[in-house]
């Protein structure tokens, strides 16, 4: 099946991979990471939204050090409302022509895009050299996020970053998400040098469903 075209921001995940020293105990990659992935209950309901086993593959090591942050709990706290993005994504948001809006209409765009630069200030504090982030969200969704809102039929996605993952990236900071397994795997032979490197594993461009969605 043919896949979609690599995105530029796993471009500079790779060349950040690639030239970065070698991480150790006594000196860890900073790596950002989003909260609900760390375990934290700062999704809309309170919850983790199941995903504290997405990095089951990074964790015990001491030569990474976590930087979690929830962008959207800094901004609206938690339990919240849904939001998503309206009429383009993370980027469109920082340039004036898309709206975070929640599922009852409230808009939280000037809240997230401060709660963005918050946590770029943050990483930049810790010297991070890479976030991994939970994708699908409107403000940590780094390949694919909802088109609207997701409870919309059918719901629609659009290829794109959320508000923070944008943030990040126009900064220079590289940005991956939990599904992209390609990278994930360059990211472990980093991380572990003995890691063997599973060929088969695709990043979320590459999965056949992302395919189907935006077409190969
Ligand atoms: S904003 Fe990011 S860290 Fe917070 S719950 Fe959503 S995906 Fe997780």
């Amino acid at each position: 099946m043919p896949s979609l075209p690599t995105p530029d921001h796993l471009r500079r995940v790779w060349a950040a991979l690639d030239t970065l020293p070698d991480p150790t105990a006594q000196r860890p990659w900073p790596i950002l990471v989003s909260g609900c992935m760390m375990s934290w209950g700062c999704g809309i309901d309170g919850t983790s939204y199941g995903m504290e086993r997405a990095l089951d593959l990074l964790r015990g090591l001491d030569n990474l050090r976590w930087v979690p942050v929830c962008p959207e709990h800094m901004a609206f706290g938690t339990p919240r409302r849904m939001p998503d993005l309206h009429d383009g994504d993370g980027h469109a948001a920082l340039d004036g022509h898309a709206r975070f809006l929640f599922d009852d209409g409230q808009d939280g765009t000037a809240g997230i895009i401060a709660a963005a630069a918050e946590a770029l200030t943050l990483a930049q504090r810790e010297g991070v050299v890479l976030a991994v982030l939970t994708d699908m969200s409107a403000a940590c969704g780094t390949q694919v996020i909802s088109l609207g809102a997701r409870s919309d039929s059918p719901r629609r996605f659009q290829r794109g970053m959320g508000v923070m993952a944008a943030t990040l990236d126009r900064a220079g900071i590289p940005v991956m998400s939990q599904r992209d397994h390609r990278t994930m795997q360059r990211l472990l032979s980093r991380l572990r040098p003995e890691h063997s490197v599973d060929p088969a594993a695709l990043d979320h461009h590459e999965h056949p469903w992302t395919v189907a969605t935006f077409g190969g």
